[in-house]
């Protein structure tokens, strides 16, 4: 990259007053845009203008003042991302105690969190904080979308057109027309609403080894410790032969790849869910039924 372009034509002056008004955005040698972040309060201060995360101690500032990030510090090539000027060892004692002293409320506040912490112990709680946003629960790769449970059941429904079922009892039907492909892996995903709760029933085709297999399991929208209070039992027959789980449904916040790849649901070897499914072993047609009850 052409340096002249990017380096501020008078980084040999001395920086003006004003950094977040006067600076445009400046770019860094491997490309990243840096950002100067707007106006939104302690947040927007303790937050890196190359990477974008939150601050934490050490924190370096350029001889004109700027922050940023240790890690980010050698990636800018000791150049302040704003100013240009070499960056050097200079702390920022000011700005770390300031964090450390000032109380302030959790960013999911508005979502309902009522917290109040010190900076650091806010941005470790929000991490955690059970306001948080959920990811959409979907097994689809490209959806992002984040949000509380009633909006992201409006949003399965919706972008996902994923059913939705009353109560807490279950019929449920797999049929895949060529039961030999399973090497495409493939899924479904079934909505239920019981208990005042949502839950959502995943039914994926996976590789155990070189087994092709399935697994069913239950998850709960909402968080692990709630959804230890409910049990669920999932069982596939046929052929005069019955495969049964029981189970605690997980927690849409674990991703649906770490509950099967923990095994912790209903698995059926291929062999078997084609003996399940009858006829002629080429489709897949299995039955499902299952319960979800409270644990008291
Ligand atoms: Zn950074
Ligand atoms: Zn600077
Ligand atoms: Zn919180
Ligand atoms: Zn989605």
């Amino acid at each position: 990259m052409d340096k002249s372009t990017s380096v501020s034509r008078n980084s040999n002056f001395t920086p003006v007053a004003s950094d977040k008004h006067l600076h445009p955005p400046v770019k860094v040698p491997d490309g990243r845009k840096p950002h100067i972040p707007p106006n939104k309060g302690i947040d927007g201060i303790m937050e890196c203008p190359v990477c974008r995360k939150s601050i934490f101690p050490p924190i370096h500032q350029c001889p004109g003042g700027h922050t940023l990030c240790s890690d980010c510090r050698p990636e800018v090539n000791n150049k302040c991302p704003v100013c240009r000027k070499e960056i050097g060892n200079i702390r920022c004692l000011a700005l770390e105690k300031f964090a450390v002293s000032i109380p302030l409320p959790c960013r999911f506040h508005s979502l309902g969190c009522k917290v109040i912490l010190p900076y650091y112990s806010k941005v470790k709680h929000e991490g955690q904080c059970i306001f948080r946003p959920y990811t959409c629960p979907h097994p689809s790769l490209d959806c992002l979308v984040t949000g509380d449970v009633p909006s992201l059941v409006a949003h399965l429904r919706e972008r996902h057109k994923v059913d939705l079922q009353m109560g807490p009892t279950f019929n449920h039907r797999y049929v895949k027309q060529d039961a030999c492909s399973v090497d495409n892996i493939s899924w479904t995903l079934t909505l239920f609403y019981c208990f005042n709760h949502y839950f959502c029933l995943n039914f994926e085709a996976f590789r155990l080894g070189s087994e092709p297999v399935y697994i069913a399991f239950l998850r709960f929208m909402g968080e692990e410790s709630e959804a230890r209070k409910f049990g669920y039992c999932l069982e596939v027959s046929g052929d005069s032969r019955k495969l049964a789980w029981q189970g605690v449904p997980r927690s849409i916040r674990t991703h649906h790849h770490s509950v099967r790849d923990s095994y912790d649901g209903l698995i059926i070897q291929r062999s078997l869910a084609l003996r399940f499914s009858g006829g002629d072993r080429r489709e897949l047609k299995l039955k499902v039924n299952g319960k979800i009850w409270k644990v008291l």
